[in-house]
């Protein structure tokens, strides 16, 4: 095989080339499984940020009705001290 970087006679299944130290596992044929986990992973990213907003959302939601139990709370603790 030949280093896509310098072109020089490389053995078959050379990792790195020995002329120019470039990494030969990008230009091998591991490249194509390389890219699919990346974009599964660029799907998964866009699944995320949805599912952030939605979770965000809730949250939000979830704050707000803390807080308006603790008001409540505090308002009783006020009436039965007083
Ligand atoms: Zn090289």
């Amino acid at each position: 095989m030949l280093c896509p970087h310098c072109g020089a006679e490389l053995p078959d299944g050379a990792q790195y080339c020995g002329e120019c130290g470039g990494d030969l596992t990008i230009a091998d044929g591991s490249a194509t499984t390389e890219l699919a986990p990346s974009k599964h992973t660029n799907a998964l990213r866009t699944n995320d940020a949805g599912e952030l907003a939605r979770n965000t959302k809730i949250g939000v939601a979830v704050v707000v009705a803390l807080a308006a139990i603790s008001v409540v709370f505090a308002i009783i603790a006020v009436l039965l001290l007083a």
